[in-house]
């Protein structure tokens, strides 16, 4: 058996706000470079995307591979239900796909730009049972998020999905949330988890920010549906951002993005007094909430999460520019990627001397970044967090102090009084 490097979850052209580059050689070759073998196609359901994806995909046993650049990819795709809240399902082939597409059609719209994800005006249960009935597997995405999810509306997977519960085996933690904080729950511990990026484009900070490493024969969908149902332990690694990178990871106002504890929130009656905005409930304050457990615990077959920053992340702050997307980070990592054939590889494995021999300060700040000299400023109230890569102990202990106002949720205001106590 092999390991692959899976993206579960991410978008084609036509679901809204998509990247006009979200096409499948494009998907493809990026995965490539990446370093990642298996690929959700996401939005498998529209008609258009269904097209453009048989187009492009040739099956041999099972597997589906992109011709140009030979990645894999599952049939796969996001829904949103009649609640608001979003699954992410995979299909074994596209008999079962045009099944799904006949059945949930009085439903809602699925065809047509900006229907990727389609709405459908059913329930959880509903669209899992026909999910489940087609041969497929489907659980929550991104469960954590304070506006599309299970645990946004719901306090359970069982009040969710009712009597097809018992048949959701995996969750997808979200960029807010890791295994960490998602255990904390117990109904959890049954469950796989999954890392996706839920991407909209193509490019390397996008894609396969989170990924999951999964043993499988081959990379394809009757493996993935044995391994989530019955062999959880052949997940070997869930990577990720850290959840303070995520958007909604602490309580905070959706407007000027300052942040709250739970409590100074409830007392504000949700409304941020600086500027009148919307507070947003934070993933952190959202799963304490329904937590069982005060401290770490894990199922047996859980594997490790390793806390990733993307490599564009890291070139930009070594080079000290603004955008990710300027031309020298850009080249800069097209320059790594291909001296070591991989961002994955770059990341965990090569050898720090020979990234320097390419460039010395993005080594140094990837050394770091493996020593764990990392420290975040918390995102919040769609805004995401950030990350700071400390050039040494030193200096790490130095930006805590300098830093400590703003690191962590809600202790913007320590040493003063809540704005809840005004
Ligand atoms: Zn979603
Ligand atoms: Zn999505
Ligand atoms: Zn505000």
């Amino acid at each position: 058996m092999q390991q692959y490097d899976c993206d579960l979850h991410i978008h084609g052209l036509y679901s809204g706000g998509t990247s006009k580059n979200m096409v499948l050689p494009m998907l493809s070759e990026q995965a490539k470079l990446k370093g990642l073998d298996l690929l959700a196609t996401g939005d498998i359901l529209n008609k258009e995307w269904l097209e453009h994806v048989k187009k492009h995909l040739v099956e041999e046993n099972g597997c589906f591979k992109e011709e140009r650049f030979g990645t894999y990819f599952v049939l796969a795709g996001e829904i949103n239900d009649m609640h608001n809240v979003h699954h992410i399902f995979f299909l074994p082939d596209f008999n079962s796909v045009e099944e799904l597409r006949d059945k949930f059609r009085r439903f809602g719209k699925l065809d047509g730009n900006g229907f990727g994800r389609p709405t459908l005006n059913a329930s959880a249960e509903q669209i899992a049972t026909i999910v489940i009935e087609a041969g497929g597997i489907i659980g929550p995405a991104h469960a954590f998020t304070p506006y599309y999810s299970v645990f946004s509306h719901f306090d359970s997977l069982q009040s969710c999905y009712k009597s097809a519960a018992q048949e959701i085996h995996f969750i997808e933690l979200g960029l807010s949330a890791d295994s960490y904080f998602a255990d904390l729950i117990e109904e959890n511990h049954s469950k796989a988890f999954l890392t996706c990026s839920d991407a909209h484009s193509p490019w390397p900070y996008r894609i396969g920010r989170e990924f999951v490493r999964i043993e499988m024969k081959a990379p394809k969908f009757s493996e993935l549906k044995k391994v989530f149902e019955k062999e959880k332990e052949r997940i070997k690694l869930n990577v990720g951002l850290d959840p303070r990178e995520g958007k909604y990871h602490c309580t905070a106002c959706n407007r000027c993005y300052s942040k709250y504890p739970l409590e100074s929130a409830i007392k504000l009656n949700w409304r941020c007094p600086r500027c009148k905005g919307t507070i947003k409930k934070g993933v952190r304050d959202r799963i304490l909430e329904l937590a069982k457990f005060t401290e770490e615990v894990h199922p047996s077959f859980r594997p490790e999460y390793l806390h990733i920053i993307p490599l564009a992340e890291i070139i930009k702050l070594a080079l000290n520019v603004e955008n990710i997307n300027s031309l020298a980070v850009q080249n800069t990592w097209h320059e790594l990627v291909s001296a070591f054939g991989s961002e994955i590889n770059t990341l965990v494995d090569v050898p720090i001397v020979e990234i320097a021999d390419i460039n010395e300060s993005v080594a140094k700040k990837i050394e770091s970044f493996r020593e764990k000299r990392v420290l975040y400023i918390a995102g919040g109230g769609g805004k995401y967090g950030e990350p700071i890569i400390c050039d040494s102990q030193e200096d790490l202990e130095r930006k805590k102090l300098e830093l400590r106002d703003v690191l962590e949720c809600g202790s913007s205001f320590k040493g003063q009084k809540t704005l809840g106590e005004f």
